[in-house]
């Protein structure tokens, strides 16, 4: 009986391993598996005196407008939030905040939690947050998710700021990356690693079943026109690895048909669809 008993729980042990292995996700090569929808958010308007301090020698005292995107992504197993953008408080703020050393001057037309709000989604609904980088426009929001587990890589995680700061609260979860990082183990989500822009820049590539792939930016290029003609902002961490990240960037577009959708490129956000109608 004993014995019995034993081969019974051993066998639909197996049988329960065998249906879960049969019902994992798995994706073939551009195939798409759990990721159904993809929210453009407003995370900001930012606007520069000097469009050259993206394009070294061009437009030199150009005046510039650019579009600060959040991308938010609902996945089967949870939700992950793509940059944070400029600080909510910016919107209380009637004439926007002030940049300095030539860095833009933001707005906010309306709030990251009230655009989630307006989608049903909680902040504690959020199961990751990553960001493409630290700069103040991508960070702006990390802590409205204290529980999210923060996806970013290593190096711009332990990366000192000029005053010698930590870049994150330390208490917040997060997971530190050494490159690339598929999210959700199904090849939809996939952080990659594209280093230059700062030490541990990343963009993320998205497959969603209708649109097909997507790669978001991040601040690889700022504007189509510096994508075009690879153009590297002097500001940059690394010249040389902003090259080969848009390199690697191309060729990834190239092998999964995707198109390349630039977080401040203000032209093309305009004609992008924003939540709460989404891509899927
Ligand atoms: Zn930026």
């Amino acid at each position: 009986m004993k014995r019995a008993s034993f081969k019974h729980v051993f066998f639909a042990a197996l049988s329960i391993l065998a249906l879960s292995l049969s019902t994992r996700p798995f994706a073939a090569q551009g195939e798409t598996v759990g990721v159904d929808r993809l929210y453009v958010l407003d995370c900001g308007i930012g606007h520069a005196l000097d469009q050259s301090r993206w394009s070294p020698g061009v437009n030199v005292g150009v005046p510039m407008d650019v579009s600060d995107n959040c991308y938010l992504i609902h996945h089967a197993r949870g939700y992950l939030l793509w940059d944070t953008g400029i600080g909510d408080a910016v919107a209380a703020m009637p004439d926007g905040l002030p940049g300095q050393n030539g860095a833009p001057s933001w707005r906010r037309q309306k709030t990251l939690v009230a655009q989630l709000e307006q989608l049903g989604v909680k902040p504690s609904d959020i199961r990751f947050v990553a960001v493409s980088h630290t700069h103040p426009d991508h960070i702006g929001n990390v802590e409205l998710f204290p529980q999210a587990m923060l996806l970013v890589q290593r190096l711009e995680y332990e990366w000192p700021l000029p005053s010698g700061g930590a870049r994150f609260n330390p208490e917040h979860p997060v997971t530190k990356l050494a490159g690339d990082y598929d999210v959700f183990g199904d090849g939809s989500v996939v952080i990659l690693s594209t280093p230059g822009h700062t030490p541990g820049h990343q963009s993320l590539l998205v497959k969603l079943p209708k649109t097909g792939a997507v790669i978001l930016s991040g601040d690889a290029a700022h504007f189509k026109d510096n994508w075009d003609n690879r153009r590297v902002p002097a500001f940059n961490t690394d010249k040389d690895q902003t090259l080969s990240s848009m390199q690697r960037i191309a060729d990834l577009l190239a092998q999964n048909h995707a198109q390349l959708w630039i977080n401040h490129d203000l032209a093309q956000t305009s004609q992008q669809k924003h939540a709460p109608d989404f891509y899927d």
